[in-house]
């Protein structure tokens, strides 16, 4: 699946959401190490990986999984949490 990165925190465009074909985008928090993540997550369960959103994003803060730059690699696991449930 794609990933949303650190630089979504602060600037939330939102194009992504617009494009997206599943609707698998949405705005929350994630807590980690005590630090609220606000941001926008994408749900790995559902994201059928077709792109559309990445180049929307007007911070770069969209990845492919394989290709999330090793300082966010973290982001990886933290849109997967979003998603968690129970
Ligand atoms: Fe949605 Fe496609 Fe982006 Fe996955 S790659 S989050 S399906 S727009």
């Amino acid at each position: 699946p794609y990933v949303i990165t650190e630089p979504c925190a602060g600037t939330k465009d939102k194009s992504c959401v617009a494009v997206c074909p599943v609707d698998c985008i949405h705005e929350g928090t994630v807590e980690v190490d005590g630090v609220l993540i606000d941001q926008l997550f994408i749900d790995p369960a559902e994201c059928i990986d077709c792109g559309l959103c990445e180049p929307e994003c007007p911070v770069d803060a969209i990845f492919m999984e394989d290709e999330v730059p090793a300082q966010w690699s973290q982001y990886i696991e933290i849109n997967a949490e979003f998603y968690k449930t129970g």
